[in-house]
């Protein structure tokens, strides 16, 4: 049997007809940009993740961007960030000039909440917070240090879509919640897309500008702006798409039930979920020790898998003028050398994850 890490043609087939509607009829109404289908998804997405205002967006770099823009972060100022993230939450800091400030991860992967104060300087003005692989970070606490400290909060839910810390969304913990919708996430459009979520009006009409080159009233522009629009196109996949979120929600969440109750293989070590915390399982991701081999044995048998990720960004080419050396963060790097993603999409068969099973608890 072939398996690859991710199918996403089996999430179009689920609701093949509604898309195809959706899309045709955006097409034949002639208007593309910033119309009837953003607006709703904006709408729509606000209630879901229970917050006072959505601003669609290019990507999920974009909405981290445009999120420090609006907060006047720059040049000299200091934002707390996990060291075990996607490369692009830190670019979203260096993009406007400040400085990431890396923390070590806690055994859910996420930023450990515990190692933040100790990194608070003068210079710090906000925390970056990760819900890592659609599991939900120690939120309670997080938002304690920011309000004590008198710090920005921004999450990074690219990850996290309507995944909770206790009762409240992620995405609504914070000043602002950026949120990407790149095909595989778990509420992926079939291009580039993505939001912001906030309850601060000032916030959200700067962010409104922002996104359409600082200009409310056409050709009247008052800050400097950018191009990131969420195009009408995008917005009517996703309009659909969040129709049946519950239904794939509840999806994955059984998938990874699967692959939690079933796999037996004590080399295996499998994720666990903080008390009070939710995961939507964007991924599922598993501790190794020996993972070339393991992921060898995987794919003699014809299963795909993944490394979220590999080189962390405090190692990379790119930042390598931060200036940062080899087990700097140690936790971090053993993370990027032992993690596996097991594969997980929507629309992934009894059959082909039970035999994604019984391959590894042969290893
Ligand atoms: C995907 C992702 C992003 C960026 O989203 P894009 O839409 O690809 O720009 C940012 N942060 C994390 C954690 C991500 O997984």
């Amino acid at each position: 049997m072939k398996i690859n890490p991710n199918q996403l043609d089996r999430g179009y087939l689920k609701f093949k007809n509604e898309f195809d509607r959706a899309v045709i009829k955006t097409l034949e109404s002639g208007w593309y940009i910033l119309g009837k289908e953003v607006e709703k998804f904006e709408n729509h997405f606000k209630e879901f993740v229970g917050s006072g205002y959505c601003i669609g967006l290019n990507s999920g770099l974009d909405a981290l961007i445009l999120a420090f823009r609006a907060l006047n972060i720059s040049v000299g100022d200091e934002v707390i960030v996990p060291a075990n993230t996607y490369i692009a939450s830190v670019l979203s800091i260096t993009e406007n000039g400040a400085t990431p400030v890396f923390i070590e991860p806690d055994e859910f992967y996420n930023i450990d909440a515990d190692k933040i104060e100790a990194a608070i300087t003068e210079k710090t003005k906000a925390i970056l917070v990760v819900h890592l692989y659609g599991q939900a970070a120690n939120m309670k606490k997080i938002r304690a240090i920011a309000t004590q400290h008198n710090l920005f909060l921004v999450e990074d839910c690219a990850q996290s879509h309507g995944s909770k810390f206790e009762d409240k969304t992620t995405g609504t913990w914070g000043d602002i919640g950026c949120f990407s919708f790149y095909p595989t996430k778990n509420l992926g459009a079939f291009g580039d897309a993505g939001c912001i979520v906030t309850n601060n009006y000032e916030i959200y009409e700067k962010i409104h500008m922002l996104r359409n080159y600082g200009s409310k009233v056409k050709y009247q522009n008052d800050i400097l702006g950018v191009n990131s629009r969420l195009d009408e196109i995008q917005a009517a996949v996703l309009n659909v798409k969040l129709e049946h979120y519950n239904e794939l929600k509840k999806e994955r969440i059984s998938l990874a039930e699967t692959y939690l109750n079933k796999i037996n293989n004590k080399s295996i070590i499998l994720p666990e979920i903080r008390e009070m915390a939710d995961a939507i399982w964007h991924l599922f991701v598993v501790k190794v020790e020996n993972r070339d081999k393991f992921q060898e044995h995987l794919t003699s048998n014809g299963i795909g898998t993944q490394i979220h990720y590999p080189i962390p960004p405090h190692l990379s080419k790119a930042y390598g003028y931060l200036g940062y050396k080899k087990d700097d963060f140690p936790i971090t790097e053993n993370y990027a050398n032992t993690l596996i993603s097991l594969p997980l999409y929507d629309g992934m068969t009894e059959e082909e994850i039970m035999y994604v099973i019984n391959v590894i608890n042969r290893y």
